[in-house]
């Protein structure tokens, strides 16, 4: 089974350890760059996107995630993830960096405060079945992106699921729900990337 980290600086580490076993792989927190070294593809959890930021460039891990995942490992991103995943913030707060992979622009904190944590069914494109549970926690949209990127998912006009390559972004948190569908997809994605490189 492919070893897939999470990265452990802060958020919702543990759901998507266990969501990532559930999905069938080996799952373990990455907080160093020995870590990070070891995994064949990461999460970056939900939780706050200027805090994993600082906390990745305190701990050394920012600058061999950018490598990482310009060389193409496999990445998901949820919430905040997403957030660290955007080549653009529109609204930054100060200090605020990205590990960049997918050529989108993203607004933080986008749902509004009087809607600041709401579910709804998602469709996303390359899951089957029924929608996805989506859980939307003072999440972030899609403001647009670039050639190279596909839009999975969207939400009452806007882009909450997007892939470009091996990395994926969701506004929203599955790892929160018991429905596994898209840690699988991301999975899949890990295991494609390996049969390419054996
Ligand atoms: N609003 C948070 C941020 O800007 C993201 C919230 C989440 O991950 N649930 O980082």
């Amino acid at each position: 089974a492919p070893v897939i980290g999470v990265l452990a600086l802060q958020g919702d580490v543990r759901e998507h350890l266990i969501a990532l076993a559930a999905a069938d792989a080996v799952a373990r927190p990455v907080r160093r760059p020995e870590e990070l070294a070891e995994v064949d593809g990461l999460v970056i959890p939900g939780g706050e996107s200027t805090t994993i930021s600082k906390l990745a460039v305190l701990f050394g891990v920012m600058e061999p995630l950018r490598a990482r995942v310009h060389a193409g490992m496999p990445v998901y991103g949820t919430c905040a993830g997403m957030i660290m995943l955007a080549d653009k913030i529109l609204d930054p707060r100060s200090g605020q960096e990205t590990v960049g992979g997918i050529d989108m622009i993203v607004r933080r904190n986008a749902f509004g405060r009087q809607n600041e944590s709401f579910e709804a069914a998602v469709d996303v494109r390359g899951i089957d079945g029924d929608p996805v549970e989506g859980v939307f926690i003072r999440a972030p949209w899609v403001e647009s992106v670039g050639a190279g990127a596909e839009v999975l998912a969207e939400h009452d006009g806007h882009i909450v699921a997007v892939r470009q390559g091996n990395a994926l972004a969701t506004s929203f948190h599955p790892e929160l729900t018991g429905d596994h569908r898209v840690h699988s997809l991301f999975v899949d994605m890990v295991h494609a990337k390996r049969a390419t490189e054996s």
